[in-house]
Order: structure tokens, then C-alpha cells, then sequence
């Protein structure tokens, strides 16, 4: 059947992944006239951005646009045409327009004003299902025969076919809420080349004594900076059982991974007390003599106690034997050498996925005419701070600007097949 222009303007279309990027492409094609269904393995759709808003959907960032459009390290020159259509304005605009209110934290990240995913995830559906937008749950990909996409239902297999086709499937971190990177092999196999996923924003491990482990796992270290070769960052982290987790890692997390994967180790230096400077350190130190405890001395000169004082400790057993200057650069700049990143399962996001180079502007995939991709299934990543969900967002807008585009010509073009063509 020849795709005429009557049939782009409704043309079938087939999203597989219910996540925030499938979703914000069937917006856009069905506010565009076409038929579009979501195909979702999971009995819900988006659970990886509800379970999102349990630490209160960070939904976007309110910092200048020029540095906002900075931290998606080397992919950002991909990302940034998509980002450009879809800026974290328009996301707060879009967000409104769903009615949840939204408002800018101190660090400037952007949040529903109900800190919660699930409102705007139920007023986002039922606008979409408005649009006439099929969801159907549970039924999952199992790749291509032929022309045809081929699921598991509830009902047994189906195969089913399209003018085209979305892939939104996630990454391959928390497989148990649906991106379980199964799709891997289906498209390796037609010869796309997909970077090892990898994870992201995640913890690492960190060699703790038993006593160490068991008095301050779960223990908040507040107002420390860490550097790596990400750079110097000030904010807080969280000892746990096997090492240290929280946001102030996460935006190491790339630079240490890739300096572990390199060099097979890697440490990240601490600052324990940023608003103290090495001379008032050393000033303060020596001020205390030598008359009480260490840990009384160290108290009253630099204020560290607790897990910051066990932590200097942990580091360096012999530091009560250390001269006022050495103990000052050590609180300034202690190194913590870690083990490995927490395995993906644990993670936030993932790195890695379908390579760019695989990838049109259009987002299709260079050697499955019609098949369109989009979010974190591809080959990037990005600190938290609503960098994830802004891109995942932009992508899925992208790839649905960029399937119109593609149905237009291809109804100029075509002379016969209604289906995608897949290889
Ligand atoms: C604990 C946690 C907190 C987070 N907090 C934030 C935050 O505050 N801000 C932020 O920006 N980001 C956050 N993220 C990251 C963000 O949620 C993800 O980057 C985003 O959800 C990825 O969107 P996606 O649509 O690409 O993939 P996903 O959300 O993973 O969606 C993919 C969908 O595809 C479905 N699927 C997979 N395989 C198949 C198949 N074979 N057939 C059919 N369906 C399939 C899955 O079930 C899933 O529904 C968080 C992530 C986690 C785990």
C-alpha cells in the first residue's frame, strides 16, 4: 500500500516502552492526527519515573540554559538540537499546562510542587488516551520476524505491524521496573552497535573495617566537598554498608567509573571542612597543645566529630600521631580510594547503549529504515539533577518530529509497503 498523504497525517505508529520518553512522543504524534499505540511489557507504564517521585521528581534544572545544555559530556552535541526544541522552561511550562504547579529548590533543581510523580503521571495518561492514544500493558517485545514486531500478551503471542516504529525501552539500571536491556541482542543482530551498558549515577564500594561499617553505615556526611577529575563539588553523601552513595557521588560518578575501568583504581579526595581554610586549620590545631584527647583537640580546632572524625580515622590510622600541618591537609584533602561502582541493578541511570553514530538527526536507526529511538536506551548519560528525565523528554519529542518528517517523504517515495521496513 502506498502511504499517500492521507495516510501520514493518520498513520499507525507503534511505541514500545511506556516510560517518560515513549510517552512524550505519543504526545506529540497523536496531537498530530496519528494512530498511535504504546506497547508496555509492565502491568503499568513509567514505573522507573513513579518510583522517581519518591525522592520528589526532579523533574528538571532552573540553571542557565548554556550550562544546563553542558552536562551531558560527550553526547551533548546530539542532545543539544533536542534540548534546544524541549528547554527546561518549556518543561516547567508543559508540566503546568498538566496542572501540577512546580517550584525551584535551593539547589535549583525543579520538583512538582506535591514532591510526588504520580498526579502528573495520571493527568499526563488520561490527556493522552484523550488524544487517542492506545496503551496496552503487558504486552512485551520480543523483537522483529519479518516486517512484523512480535510481543507476549496475555493472550499469547501476537505479531503486529506499523507505518512505524518508536523504540523507548530505557536503559539497562533497576531491571525490575521494565529496562531490563533485553532488546540488546534483537538489535545487535541486525548490526547495530550498542555501547556496554554501564552503570550511572551510582554508589561505589569502599574497603570499611567491620567497626567502621557497623557503626556509621547510614551516616550523612553534610557540607563536604569532593573532588575528582569531574572537579570540586561541595554537598553531602551517605556512608553505607558497602561504601558510600547520594548525590554528591553521583556527580563523580562517570569520571570515577571511567578512572577504575582505565586504571583499575581510583580514589576521590575529600574535603572535610570547606568553609575552613588550611591556615586557620593548622592555626586552630596548633592552638590546642597537646594536654587533651585527640578527639577532644580535634573538636574543638576543626569541629569534625562523628562520622567525619571516625571517617579521618579510618583513613589514616596513625592520624592522632600526625604533625598540625599534616593533620590540616589531610581534613582538606583526604583520599578515599574506592573499589568498584555498585553493580547496575542499583543504579540510577546507565551509561552506554545504541551508539550515535547508528542514529539520523531524525533519530532513526540508520539500518532499520522506520524504526525510531529515543531516551535512555541510548548512548548517554548525565548527573542527577533532572538532566535524565529533561533528555529523555527531548528525545522522545525528537524522534516524533523526526518519524512526521520521515512518514511525509517516504509517502513521496514509496511505492509500496505500509509496513516499516526492518532491513
Ligand atoms: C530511583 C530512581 C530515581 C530517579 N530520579 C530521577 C529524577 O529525580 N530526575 C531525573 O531526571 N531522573 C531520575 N531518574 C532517571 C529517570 O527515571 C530515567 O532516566 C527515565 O525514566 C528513563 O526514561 P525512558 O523512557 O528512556 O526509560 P524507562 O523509564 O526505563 O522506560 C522504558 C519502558 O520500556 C518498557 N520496556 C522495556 N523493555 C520492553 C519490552 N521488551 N517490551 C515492552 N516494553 C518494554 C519498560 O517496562 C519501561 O516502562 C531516576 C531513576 C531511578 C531508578
Amino acid at each position: 500500500m502506498t502511504l499517500t498523504n492521507t495516510t501520514t497525517n493518520n498513520a499507525t505508529i507503534a511505541i514500545i516502552g511506556g516510560g517518560p520518553s515513549g510517552l512524550a512522543a505519543a504526545e506529540i504524534l497523536s496531537a498530530n492526527g496519528h494512530d498511535v499505540t504504546v506497547y508496555e511489557a509492565m502491568p503499568t507504564v513509567a514505573r522507573k519515573f513513579l518510583l522517581a517521585g519518591k525522592s520528589g521528581l526532579n523533574i528538571t534544572h532552573s540553571e542557565p540554559y548554556e550550562r544546563f545544555r553542558t552536562r551531558y559530556g560527550s553526547a551533548a552535541q546530539q542532545l543539544i538540537p533536542a534540548l534546544d526544541s524541549f528547554t527546561p522552561t518549556d518543561i516547567c511550562e508543559w508540566t503546568e499546562k498538566l496542572d501540577i504547579e512546580v517550584f525551584t529548590g535551593s539547589s535549583g533543581r525543579v520538583f512538582p510542587k506535591r514532591m510526588k510523580a504520580s498526579p502528573l503521571l495520571r493527568n499526563w495518561v488520561a490527556r493522552l488516551e484523550t488524544q487517542g492514544v492506545s496503551i496496552l500493558k503487558r504486552h512485551r517485545w520480543k523483537g522483529f520476524r519479518g516486517d512484523a514486531l512480535l510481543f507476549d500478551t496475555p493472550e499469547g503471542e501476537i505479531e503486529k505491524t506499523h507505518h512505524a516504529v518508536l523504540l523507548a525501552l530505557g536503559g539497562a539500571s533497576y531491571l525490575r521496573l521494565g529496562s531490563d536491556a533485553a532488546w540488546v541482542p534483537w538489535l545487535a543482530e541486525k548490526g547495530i552497535v550498542i555501547a556496554p551498558f554501564r552503570p550511572a549515577n551510582c554508589g561505589f564500594d569502599v574497603e570499611w573495617s567491620a567497626l567502621f561499617r557497623e557503626r556509621y553505615a547510614g551516616a550523612p556526611l553534610k557540607s563536604v566537598a569532593v573532588t575528582s577529575p569531574a572537579g570540586r563539588i561541595e554537598g553531602e553523601f551517605v556512608i553505607s554498608q558497602h561504601g558510600i552513595e547520594g548525590s554528591l557521588i553521583y556527580a563523580h560518578t562517570a569520571a570515577l567509573r571511567d578512572q577504575l575501568e582505565t586504571n583499575g583504581t581510583a580514589s576521590f579526595s575529600l574535603d572535610l571542612t570547606p568553609a575552613r581554610s588550611l591556615e586557620r586549620l593548622i592555626r586552630d590545631i596548633t592552638k590546642q597543645g597537646n594536654k587533651s584527647s585527640f578527639s577532644n583537640r580535634l573538636r574543638k580546632a576543626t569541629g569534625l566529630e562523628g562520622v567525619k572524625a571516625a571517617l579521618l580515622r579510618e583513613m589514616v590510622p596513625d592520624i592522632h600521631q600526625l604533625t598540625p600541618e599534616d593533620l590540616a591537609r589531610q581534613i582538606k584533602n583526604l583520599a578515599v580510594p574506592l573499589l568498584r561502582p555498585r553493580p547496575i541493578a542499583e543504579a540510577i541511570s546507565s551509561a552506554g547503549g545504541i551508539v550515535w553514530d547508528e542514529v539520523s538527526e531524525n533519530y532513526m536507526l540508520h539500518k532499520l529504515p522506520g524504526v525510531f529511538v529515543a531516551g535512555e536506551m541510548l548512548d548517554w548519560e548525565a548527573p542527577t539533577g533532572g538532566y535524565l528525565l529533561t533528555a529523555c523528554f527531548a528525545t522522545g519529542r525528537a524522534a516524533a518530529e523526526g518519524m512526521m518528517d520521515w512518514l511525509k517523504a517516504y509517502s513521496i517515495s514509496s511505492k509500496s509497503a505500509k509496513r516499516f521496513c526492518v532491513g
